[in-house]
């Protein structure tokens, strides 16, 4: 038996993304879709890489301090075992998930809706894990940009102020400015 949705205009099946560079206003995004769903009674999984505990380790926070509850998984797959009951998914910071992710949302997209947010480039311009392959089978894709720190133009990328080289470092606005293209090749070195 096929349980029947709460409202007649039930959301879409298929995959959703959403990127942009860092303070483009993604996960502030995610959260007002999320609150909508939720509104309008459907059952939404929020799901969040395990290790990114900057905000608490259950919950998801915009940088305008929206916030939602938000479920920490170490694999992609723990996705699929967490989310049988949902209408919708929702996944913050897909850039740090595994490849599988991939698998996982084509899989849960013929039945649900699945909502990404993430980075779709990485500080070096690179694109950023599985994002570009999540942006390759999305359905819809929403590309935000912030102010670019250094001319006030559409800053669609993420410069690292520190020297650390390490990708996964978090971030927070001390550490990253957001760039347009111009400013952004202008203050990249070539460190490949
Ligand atoms: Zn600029």
């Amino acid at each position: 038996m096929i349980k029947s949705k709460p409202q007649s205009s039930a959301p879409k099946k298929g995959i959703e993304v959403i990127c942009g560079s860092m303070f483009s206003g993604k996960t502030k995004l995610l959260i007002e879709k999320i609150k909508h769903f939720k509104e309008n009674n459907y059952s939404v999984r929020v799901f969040k890489p395990e290790f990114d505990i900057r905000y608490g380790n259950k919950k998801i926070v915009s940088h305008d301090n929206k916030e939602t509850y938000a479920i920490p998984v170490k694999k992609s797959h723990d996705i699929i075992t967490t989310s049988k009951s949902s209408d919708i998914i929702a996944i913050d910071e897909a850039q740090f998930f595994d490849e599988d992710i991939i698998k996982v949302c084509k899989s849960l997209s013929k039945e649900k809706l699945i909502i990404i947010a993430g980075l779709d480039m990485d500080f070096l311009g690179n694109g950023f894990g599985p994002m570009p392959s999540l942006m390759n089978i999305a359905n819809k894709i929403t590309r935000l940009h912030a102010i670019c720190d250094i001319c006030s133009g559409k800053a669609y990328h993420t410069y690292r102020k520190s020297s650390v080289k390490n990708k996964i470092l978090l971030g927070e606005k001390e550490d990253y400015l957001a760039l347009c293209k111009k400013c952004f090749n202008k203050n990249t070195t070539k460190n490949v």
